[in-house]
């Protein structure tokens, strides 16, 4: 069998280095990025000649791209080149009814997408312990599943296709609003005067602890803003959640403010910074700066 892997970025990156590691397959590789795609080459997979030709010669190809823009071009691209039986697991955070359009799109060219969006975060992509959740056909999730555990620790079938990626949206929405909240109780904890640091403690052992405030104090609390998860991309995902939300009827009420606050980063110019850069709004309103 032979896998193609495009997108090798924070996250495809590792989860591709971790599919090489634990299959006994081909792995094609893919992306814009030269560097991108030596880092992967160097662990054993192959560099392939352009993207019509991976898509053209592989059995299953995985995706893990910035936005539903850029996998709707790859699919594009993906759909005039792929065979018949090809399946096409995307790993990217999406908007269902897009992954609902792109799998009706290819479906009668014997392609089948399922989404496959992945939570975790960048540590759990490089320890291989990151969780996937799918959506779609559940005999080509089955007859993948290997593949699929070769660079995750935990597979969820959520569902028909769509299902995944909204399950993904609400995972994020929590993770990001978590994370504005942590910036803005830090802050306060600054101006009250308090020791930041013990703050940390008491948070990280006690109620109010979460993956996103854990971020917040490993990385943006300590100055450190590059990008694990972009900001521009934790807006793209909150954006998705908003439009979930409208969608369904279900009133917005926290997840509109964090996503205002994110874009206030943005207009800051942090968009390329990580998530936690949510903490710099602050820090430019109340001209100070909170750091362990
Ligand atoms: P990234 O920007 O680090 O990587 C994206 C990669 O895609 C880049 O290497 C880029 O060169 C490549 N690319 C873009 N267009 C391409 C094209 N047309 N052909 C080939 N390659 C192309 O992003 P990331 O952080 O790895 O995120 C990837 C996806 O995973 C996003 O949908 C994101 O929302 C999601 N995600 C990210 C995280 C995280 O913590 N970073 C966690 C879970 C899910």
């Amino acid at each position: 069998m032979k896998i193609g892997f495009v997108g090798l970025g924070n996250m495809g990156g590792p989860m591709c280095r971790n599919l090489v590691k634990g299959v006994n397959h081909e792995v094609v590789v893919h992306d814009l990025n030269p560097e991108a795609v030596r880092a992967c080459t160097e662990q054993g997979a192959t560099a392939a000649a352009s993207l019509a030709a991976l898509a053209g010669t592989c059995d299953v190809i995985l995706t893990s791209l910035p936005t539903p823009r850029h996998v709707e071009a790859v699919a594009t691209e993906i759909a005039a080149s792929a065979r018949p039986g090809t399946a096409f697991f995307d790993l990217s955070t999406n908007a269902p009814a897009v992954v609902r359009r792109l799998h009706e799109e290819l479906a009668p060219r014997g392609i089948t997408l399922l989404d496959a969006p992945v939570t975790g975060g960048v540590a759990r992509a490089v320890d291989g312990s990151i969780v996937v959740m799918v959506g779609g056909e559940e005999a080509v999730f089955e007859q993948h599943r290997a593949i699929l555990a070769a660079f995750s620790g935990t597979l969820v079938h959520v569902g028909p296709v769509g299902s995944a990626s909204v399950a993904k949206l609400i995972n994020n929405m929590l993770v990001l609003c978590n994370i504005a909240v942590a910036a803005e109780g830090m802050m306060i904890g600054r101006m009250a005067g308090i020791d930041l640091t013990k703050l940390v403690n008491i948070i990280e052992n006690g109620s109010g602890d979460s993956v996103g405030f854990r971020g917040l104090a490993a990385r943006g609390l300590k100055g450190e803003f590059k990008a694990s998860f972009a900001l521009d991309l934790a807006y793209k995902d909150l954006g998705l959640a908003v439009d979930l939300a409208t969608e369904h009827g279900v009133p917005g009420l926290m997840a509109p403010q964090a996503l205002a606050l994110m874009r206030m980063g943005r207009a800051l110019g942090h968009g390329g910074l990580d998530s936690t850069a949510m903490l710099k709004v602050y820090e430019v309103l109340m001209g100070k700066e909170v750091r362990l």
